[in-house]
């Protein structure tokens, strides 16, 4: 129907998550007839500068342009707490509450049987890693009340079990099989707050 370079540049906006054909086609159309080619420019250059500079945190895993991230590196950060999360996003809506102060590990993902994702597929060594050799007292298991969360939640906190750290679980203020990610600040801070030890 369009040229082959349109059709390239809507296929290509198809492939983000939560856009269908018809926002790709709308995205493109924007970025051909609304932007100036200076416009453009900056917007793809963006892309190509965070991916040239983004990388994991070496210590919680979280993205980041500088390693240890600030988080990591602050002094204001309470380093006996560990809080464990799927995702960046997760971290996000947690630091948003400004209600926690511990430090995070990012796990990149659930244990996943069904699609094949393992232990090793996410950064769960890495975590028993930061275990190994220093002051954390309490690990926060804060992945998503799904099954894939509960599951990866359980896998970790027997592995936790021979290290001498407390080990809790976020309470049910998340609504079961939802996404951190999408919960109120509210109901973050509340299930932080009522957390169980597993
Ligand atoms: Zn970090």
């Amino acid at each position: 129907m369009y040229s082959a370079v349109i059709e390239e540049l809507i296929e290509k906006f198809e492939r983000l998550p939560g856009i269908g054909h018809k926002s790709a086609e709308r995205i493109a159309f924007y970025i051909l007839e609304r932007m100036s080619a200076e416009e453009a420019e900056h917007m793809a250059g963006s892309i190509i500068k965070a991916k040239k500079s983004i990388r994991l945190c070496e210590c919680c895993q979280n993205l980041t342009d500088q390693s240890p991230c600030p988080v990591c590196s602050s002094p204001k950060r309470d380093k006996k707490l560990i809080c464990v999360v799927e995702s960046p996003e997760d971290v996000s809506a947690i630091e948003n509450t400004h209600e926690y102060n511990g430090l995070y590990h990012v796990l990149h993902g659930a244990l996943s049987p069904m699609d094949g994702i393992g232990p090793d597929d996410i950064k769960i060594n890495e975590l028993l890693l930061r275990l190994a050799d220093n002051e954390v007292e309490e690990v926060i298991l804060a992945t998503n009340p799904t099954v894939n969360g509960t599951a990866t939640a359980v896998y970790i906190s027997k592995l936790l079990a021979p290290f001498d750290v407390k080990v809790t679980r976020i309470a049910h203020g998340i609504p079961i099989g939802s996404d951190i990610e999408y919960a109120d600040k509210i109901t973050i801070v509340k299930a932080l707050e009522s957390r169980q030890l597993m």
